[in-house]
């Protein structure tokens, strides 16, 4: 009697399942929402002015779990200035192969240079492919930003930089955020 009715009851599961909307998912044509906070690929930001945020510092690379980053950092002069203070990241790169999406490395970054954007479309069939470098990494450049190498605003410090003072016309001191 018990197989019966475990017969049937398996047969209801069936039977409301075929009047249930598939909910099949187009990929890769039509690519599925993600969560807004999802861990996708790395960026490294720039300011308002087009210099790149990242100072070289080395602390993602430390925070790491996985030993997925590798960064160079070199001084910047006043001919050759990539980012606002003293250095910036000459090399920098990500290892996704071995990346596990943790987000320590965005945590650990003082300048928030380092955030993670929604794209998770990163396979591949090589390892040097899977291994991001700066030309892969980096913000684009809007319209008002300009490449560097450049100076930093005029008449600013790299403290009005990391203060949010620098918008895309210059050197902007708020009242809350001035010293
Ligand atoms: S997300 Fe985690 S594993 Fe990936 S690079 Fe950052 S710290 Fe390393
Ligand atoms: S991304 Fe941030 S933590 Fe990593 S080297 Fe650059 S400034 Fe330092």
């Amino acid at each position: 009697m018990s197989r019966i009715r475990d017969a049937l009851a398996g047969f209801g599961v069936t039977f409301k399942t075929m009047f249930k909307k598939p909910l099949t998912e187009q990929y890769p044509e039509e690519p599925g929402p993600v969560a807004a906070r999802y861990h996708g690929r790395h960026q490294l930001n720039r300011y308002a002015d087009g210099l790149e945020k990242c100072i070289g510092c080395e602390l993602c690379a430390w925070a790491c779990p996985a030993d997925a980053i590798y960064v160079e950092g070199a001084d910047n002069t006043e001919q050759q200035r990539f980012s606002p203070g003293e250095r910036y990241g000459q090399v920098y790169q990500i290892n996704y192969l071995r990346c596990i999406g943790c987000g320590l490395c965005i945590e650990a970054c003082p300048t928030r240079a380092l955030t993670m954007t929604n794209d998770y479309e990163m396979a591949d069939d090589n390892r040097s492919d899977l291994i991001y470098g700066k030309d892969k990494l980096l913000a684009p450049l809007t319209a008002e930003m300009t490449p560097p190498p450049h100076g930093m605003a005029a008449g600013s410090t790299d403290e009005d930089y990391y203060r949010g003072n620098i918008t895309a016309d210059g050197l902007t001191r708020h009242p809350e955020t001035t010293p």
